[in-house]
């Protein structure tokens, strides 16, 4: 598969996954969406969309998000995500949207070192964690993804 197709399949499994998770997913009623990776800002603008009532909280350690996609300057925390999320450990997200993915086996692998520990620190009970790497915990349910998804292309859990 070319490249181009493989990230075309991985952005249509990315929409897929999180307009399930809004449509269809019983979520908690209070809590924010945290988006681990703003990158360019496309999930976090599309996250806008379907999460119109939550607040939304942005993380990465730098700024390269377009114009029409900056969150609002308390809304985005810029530096190392596993020392910048830990102070929202124990508000009870509703929804954490990790996709800081490289790729790169090796590089990867150190980050899941600690992403599943703090995507479950940071959901609160029944929280949703969509994620693009696949995060082991024993306080993360594995959820079954839309029938389009392929299996491994991305992942979703349920916070015990
Ligand atoms: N979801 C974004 C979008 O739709 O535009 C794309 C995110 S991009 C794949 C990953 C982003 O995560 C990059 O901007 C990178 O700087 C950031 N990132 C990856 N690992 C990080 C880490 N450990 N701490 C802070 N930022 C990180």
């Amino acid at each position: 598969m070319s490249r181009l197709d493989s990230f075309i399949r991985r952005m249509m499994a990315q929409r897929d996954v999180l307009n399930h998770v809004a449509a269809d997913l019983e979520l908690p009623a209070q809590g924010a969406v945290l988006e681990l990776g703003l990158g360019n800002g496309r999930t976090y603008s599309h996250l806008r969309e379907i999460f119109p009532g939550r607040r939304i909280i942005a993380f990465d350690r730098a700024l390269a998000a377009h114009e029409s996609s900056i969150p609002a300057p308390g809304d985005l925390f810029l530096g190392e995500i596993r020392d910048s999320a830990r102070q929202f450990a124990r508000q009870d997200a509703a929804v954490v949207h990790a996709d800081i993915g490289t790729g790169n086996a090796a590089r990867d692998a150190l980050t899941l070192e600690w992403l599943p520990a703090l995507v479950a620190d940071l959901l609160g009970p029944g929280g949703i964690g969509v994620s693009g790497l696949p995060l082991q915990h024993p306080r993360l349910e594995p959820l079954a993804l839309p029938a389009a998804v392929p299996a491994d292309r991305y992942f979703l859990y349920r916070r015990r």
